[in-house]
């Protein structure tokens, strides 16, 4: 592994963290990578003191001064994306070719079109509302922004954070997942070259102490999260603490619903790509998978082939022995269950973290593994009779972040997606992403928006501007 000095960044100065060490290992081999010192909470408040007194300035930067340097940003990690695909690829486990050819191009563009994006920000309004009176609308950026991201998508998780809150104007002070920090420490030295001290903050640490800190901090204005459910709650009793602004991504358990007149082959195709995708370490996985009862049984046959044809080394192993415990333990029990049958994989593999690619046929809706998030390569299979019980099911869920239709009839796709309860609905397509539209969830899966305006508006406050006239 190249080396580079893993250190944390406060106020521009590149430091070492002065509380415990966390000891990053490789999950597809189990061996240690390294060790990083985390950071102490002086350390956090230090940080949090930085991007305060930083703000002002960075605010007062015209948009197009800002996005200057997040394209200089943006150039960088292209120069590096080997680097840090291999980083990533070692701390995750990751294929390294998916990394560098499906992430790194992903990474770098986000920084660009918030970039851009910005310097196209409007206020909604402008004109005379009251006799002798002329209102404007203004969009601020929030002040010093947490963000805390997790550790399936390390430094893309990043990008989607940092990108906006930047671009908007506002400061931060990111923290990664204590298991995979290495990709954005690559960045540290980058970031101290190009941002004025203080303007982005990196610090390495527990969510327990580093990031509860930075979410109860009462010079924090907004905190922004992304993990699971569980911590999208503590989050916002931190946030309490001076009524923060609080931005949640949150679990998912997206439902694909197959109608019969579906291009199956493509449908099966679809569903063993993107229900496995990353181990399935995925909040839009596609893992929920509903099948119009006339074509369930070839569907379940190809799909089982499909998936007993999926490499491990292909998706890549669970990040950690505990998560793959997790995953093991919800196929234990469902195959406890009588009428669930485990038709492809169903066990741990001897080598690192990895878990055999499965499927689960004839889950029925209250299902543990129907309603759960797994978060790991399982998909369930469950049958449905027509429309009304689809879409029932489907939205008969505590998530609601993607969803996939299957139908060659438009007006039943159109008719079905405006009836699902999930942020984005797939027609005949799955997991298909673009920097200028909106990511984010209902129920709970949170709320707050990643991308797109939406995602740059989700870091800025509305203001009304009246002048007498
Ligand atoms: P996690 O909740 O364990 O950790 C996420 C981050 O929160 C980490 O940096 C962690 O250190 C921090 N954290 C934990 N407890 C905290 C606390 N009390 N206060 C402040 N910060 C705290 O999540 P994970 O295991 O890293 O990621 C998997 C979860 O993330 C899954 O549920 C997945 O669905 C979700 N996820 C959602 C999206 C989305 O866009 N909705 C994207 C990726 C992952």
């Amino acid at each position: 592994m190249e080396k580079f000095d893993i250190r944390l960044l406060i106020n521009g100065n590149m430091v070492l963290g002065e509380a415990e060490k966390s000891v990053l290992i490789n999950p597809d081999n189990n061996e240690v990578i390294t060790e990083v010192p985390c950071a102490s909470i002086a350390q956090v408040d230090e940080a949090i003191q930085a991007a305060n007194e930083a703000f002002p300035a960075w605010k007062r930067k015209s948009f197009a001064d800002r996005a200057e340097i997040l394209y200089k940003f943006a150039d960088r990690i292209d120069q590096k994306a080997e680097l840090l695909a291999k980083l990533e690829s070692i701390n995750c486990g990751k294929p390294y070719q998916r990394m560098l050819e499906d992430e790194m191009p992903a990474i770098s563009d986000h920084f660009r079109f918030f970039a851009g994006a910005s310097r196209c920000m409007s206020g909604s309004a402008s004109g005379e509302y009251l006799e002798g009176f002329t209102s404007m609308i203004r969009r601020d950026p929030v002040g010093v922004v947490g963000q805390i991201a997790p550790w399936n998508y390390p430094l893309m998780m990043g990008a989607w954070k940092i990108a906006p809150a930047l671009a908007a104007g506002n400061t931060v002070v990111f923290k990664p997942s204590e298991c995979t920090p290495l990709t954005i420490l690559a960045l540290a030295e980058d970031i101290k070259e190009l941002f004025p001290p203080g303007v982005l903050n990196i610090l390495t640490g527990k969510g327990s102490v580093v990031g509860k800190h930075l979410a109860s901090h009462d010079k924090v204005q907004m905190v922004s999260v992304t993990g699971s459910v569980g911590t999208g709650k503590q989050v916002l009793q931190s946030a309490a603490s001076n009524v923060k602004r609080t931005h949640l991504e949150l679990g998912g358990k997206a439902p694909v619903i197959a109608f019969d007149d579906c291009d199956i082959d493509d449908l099966v195709e679809n569903m063993a790509m993107w229900g496995y995708y990353n181990a399935g370490q995925d909040c839009t996985a596609a893992c929920r998978l509903y099948v119009q009862e006339n074509i369930y049984q070839e569907v379940v046959d190809k799909l089982t082939d499909a998936v007993k044809n999926i490499h491990a080394e292909d998706i890549g192993p669970l990040i950690s022995a505990e998560q793959r415990e997790i995953v093991q333990g919800f196929v234990e029990r469902a195959k406890k269950v009588p009428h669930l049958k485990i038709t492809a994989g169903g066990n741990a593999i001897d080598k690192g973290c990895y878990y055999e690619p499965t499927l689960i046929a004839d889950a029925l809706q209250d299902d543990e593994v129907v309603q759960e998030e797994i978060f790991g390569p399982v998909v369930s299979v469950t049958k449905f009779k027509d429309v009304d019980q689809a879409i029932e099911w489907a939205n008969d869920c505590k998530y609601g972040l993607a969803s996939s239709i299957w139908t060659k009839d438009i007006q039943k796709a159109h008719m079905v997606s405006s009836m699902l309860q999930f942020g984005v609905t797939w027609i005949n397509t799955y997991f298909m992403y673009a920097s200028e539209m909106p990511h984010g969830g209902f129920k709970m899966s949170g709320y707050g928006k990643d991308l797109s305006m939406y995602g740059l508006e989700d870091y800025t406050v509305v203001r009304h501007i009246m002048v007498k006239i």
